[in-house]
């Protein structure tokens, strides 16, 4: 038994001499084994290579019988290598025969053998093969020797990273890194992109492997380890009054693991094995990754997460890389991939290179999913894995319909995806032809088709989707996405390009609607509330807090000068909340005109009819105000019981249902016997069904995200609205619980040939 102590900095040295010799891959590989067994004192060196179909195949070997290579397999999971396969742990064992999970493979002469030393071959958490070592003596590997043998599996994951190992591989038999990956997650916008993956924070690649100096090496780790700990000190200090909760205890939990000895412990450690601090944190954070990855404990996956996104801190301090370029460097059919993103972080990429994005966390209330909505592309949330699965480059294809992410699709189904975007395409082209044609049903009843809207990236959509105006712009929008408070000014300003751009059709500004599931991360609200969607949010929020309201109402006043200005409040419960928001805009209008601004030419107020108690005050309502626009989301939360955005919930009652088509209808009535114009603007007014109901019901203006006028059009050009008023009054008043009210709809469509 060999008692000499192996040298891991020995072992690094020779492969790196290995490496920089230009040879066929097959032939690195077996000088590979035969160095690794020469300098460890083993009999048989081997190296198993995972292939997509989830066989280990032995791709080299050194004291086995040469003829099995490429030949001999195991399936994950069995046999020794399949074991370390599996669970990504090494197993060292005194005699491999006796183990419960040794397979005998007559193929490669292992008889003589007892001693086995077996090691994951890992890359970002990913296993990719199996390296062993076996002595024929029935010996113990020390410690630094497993230590050792995992560092070489390190550089032999990075030989089958980089691609070196895809000329030894034969068709149907490729190696795992390629493998095809279905993920499901949740559908958060429809669309679906092809393209490739661009890692949101790249995992750092690293080249240099081999250290000169261990000392400078561990010098150069404390320097960015000090770095790191300065930079989340100093997050953590700026943010202490304003930033609490979530985010304060992630920062917490990184200054915590910044300071962690064990963690240390085990990069010094790597680093005098030979490897540089960079390939030290990778090797580390690898092996964390791969231990951790069968763990279900939602808080220790989390707490993971951290840990990984920390080791990325720590790579971009040691290699000095700030934020990189991503504009040039994207491909011009993008698909982002994060664990989790800030909303301006998306913005940041080119709009016209992006389609899709991927996010392993999030819902489908974050801010970047809002802001990707108003950019159009495809979103799926949810999809875990995503981030460690996936290499820059590889292809993927976002189903923002269905919820499913395919990484490295099949050429088939590649395929069928072309098709149903060809197909989405070609639909799309049929609605821009609709476009200019008026908007009116079959009968020549005129209805408006309006757009909801919230940031400029939104307004483009106008012109191209041809909506008649914007019947609800969402200003919390620029609030969410912000770090801070806009100022008065930016407010103004944002304002103002809004009008600007919207060229003479007409807009709608709701003012700030926060609170419920809409947060800002720098507003604190003092207490935690047990259902934040029945507490202080939007108009209650901006009445107590007047100064937010006023700031607003004076920016859009401002920035409306000389032109007619709409403003809508949200969630209005009793008409006294609208006659104190008369007064403070009565007040701003008064200020503004002494000291000589240009003012609106007219003022406009609405309410927002979304919760039930306005639908008892209706007359009263009327004459209150100009205009009323029907917030079917939130109506529809509170008539039916049903937080509108918990997903076990989300088909469970129907809005096509009498009761509340009777709700909306009673709306719409009120509105005609005011001469009070009325909209809605909730998701409703954007399927086709829906919007077809909505007009059966007397509503002439509606308003949805601007990919849905096209469709809406497409049905309200073929509706005999006359004929489905008639029809909707008789089965709403004697309805006989016979079919339900989506049926009838869908058989009153069928019947005409109104596309839905
Ligand atoms: C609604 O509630 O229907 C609505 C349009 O407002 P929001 O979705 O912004 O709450
Ligand atoms: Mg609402």
């Amino acid at each position: 038994m060999p008692d000499k102590k192996v040298g891991p900095r020995h072992l690094l040295k020779k492969l790196r001499e290995l490496m920089a010799v230009n040879l066929e891959p097959q032939e690195r590989l077996d000088k590979i084994v035969r160095e690794i067994a020469a300098i460890m004192v083993a009999e048989v060196c081997s190296l198993y290579a995972l292939r997509a179909d989830g066989v280990l195949e032995l791709y080299a070997t050194e004291g086995l019988n040469p003829g099995a290579v490429h030949t001999a397999s195991l399936k994950l999971g069995q046999g020794l290598v399949g074991t370390i396969a599996a669970s990504a742990r090494p197993l060292n064992l005194q005699d491999a025969q006796k183990h419960p999970a040794f397979a005998y493979l007559p193929e490669v002469g292992e008889e003589a053998y007892h001693s086995f030393l077996g090691v994951p071959v890992l890359r970002a958490g990913r296993t990719l093969g199996v390296l062993v070592v076996q002595n024929k003596t029935m010996r113990n590997y020390l410690d630094d020797e497993v230590e050792a043998l995992e560092t070489t599996a390190m550089v032999i994951a990075e030989m089958i990273a980089s691609g070196e190992l895809v000329r030894l591989t034969r068709p149907g038999l490729e190696l795992d890194l390629t493998r095809p990956v279905r993920i499901d997650g949740l559908p958060f916008n429809d669309g679906i992109g092809l393209g490739h993956v661009v890692l949101h924070e790249p995992r750092i690649v690293v080249t240099n492997l081999f250290n000169e100096d261990s000392e400078q090496e561990i010098a150069r780790l404390e320097k960015a380890l000090g770095s790191l700990r300065v930079s989340i000190d100093d997050m953590l200090s700026r943010r202490e009054v304003a930033f609490e909760g979530e985010h304060r205890a992630v920062l917490e939990t990184y200054r915590m693991f910044a300071n962690d000895r064990g963690w240390v412990r085990r990069l010094e450690e790597a680093i005098r094995n030979g490897l540089t601090a960079e390939a030290a944190v990778e090797k580390v954070q690898s092996d964390m990754r791969a231990r951790m990855q069968n763990m279900t404990d939602p808080y220790l996956r989390e707490r993971m997460s951290d840990f990984d996104d920390l080791a990325n801190r720590l790579l971009r301090q040691l290699l000095g890389r700030g934020a990189e370029d991503i504009a040039h460097s994207l491909p011009k059919d993008a698909i982002i991939v994060a664990r989790t993103m800030g909303a301006a972080e998306l913005l940041d990429y080119p709009r016209e290179k992006l389609r899709g994005l991927v996010l392993e966390d999030g819902a489908a209330t974050s801010h970047v999913v809002i802001v990707a909505r108003a950019m159009g592309i495809a979103v799926v949330g949810q999809v875990k894995g995503a981030v460690s699965m996936s290499e820059n480059g590889d292809e993927i294809i976002v189903d923002g319909d269905e919820g499913v992410t395919h990484l490295r699709p099949q050429p088939d189904l590649e395929k069928a995806y072309v098709e149903k975007v060809r197909f989405r395409a070609r639909r799309q082209q049929h609605y821009r032809e609709l476009r200019d044609s008026p908007s009116e049903t079959r009968d020549g009843v005129k209805i408006d088709l309006l757009m909801n809207a919230g940031l400029m990236v939104d307004l483009p959509q106008l012109a191209e989707s041809g909506a008649a105006g914007i019947g609800l712009f969402r200003t919390e929008l620029q609030f969410m996405v912000a770090s801070t408070f806009p100022r008065a000014e930016a407010q103004e300003q944002f304002y103002r390009s809004v009008i600007e751009a919207v060229e003479g059709k007409s807009v709608t500004f709701r003012t700030i609607d926060i609170g419920g599931d809409k947060v800002l991360p720098y507003f604190k609200n003092a207490r935690q509330e047990e259902n934040p969607a029945l507490g202080w949010r939007a108009i209650r929020l901006t009445l107590d807090r007047p100064g937010l309201l006023k700031t607003q109402v004076r920016a859009l006043l401002k920035a409306a000068g000389g032109r007619e200005l709409k403003l809508m409040l949200p969630m209005v419960t009793e008409l006294g909340e609208i006659h104190q928001a008369r007064e403070i805009i009565d007040a701003e209008v008064r200020h503004l005109s002494k000291h000589a601004h240009l003012l609106p030419t007219v003022l406009k107020l609405g309410a927002m009819v979304e919760v039930p108690a306005m639908l008892w005050q209706l007359d009263e309502l009327m004459a209150t105000v100009d205009f009323v626009s029907v917030g079917s989301n939130d109506l529809f939360q509170f008539v039916m019981a049903t937080d509108r955005g918990n997903t076990t919930l989300a088909n469970r009652f129907d809005p096509l249902s009498v009761p509340f088509l009777r709700t909306l209808k009673a709306i719409a009535d009120a509105g005609h016997r005011n001469n009070v114009p009325v909209t809605l603007c909730g998701e409703l007014a954007g399927k086709p069904i829906s919007a077809m109901a909505l007009m059966g019901l007397g509503y002439h203006s509606i308003s949805m995200s601007p990919a849905s006028i096209g469709p809406v059009k497409a049905m309200m050009r073929e509706l005999p609205l006359g004929e489905l008023t008639a029809f909707m009054n008789d089965n709403l008043e004697g309805h006989s619980a016979g079919l339900p009210m989506r049926a009838l709809l869908q058989g009153f469509a069928d019947e005409r040939g109104i596309p839905l």
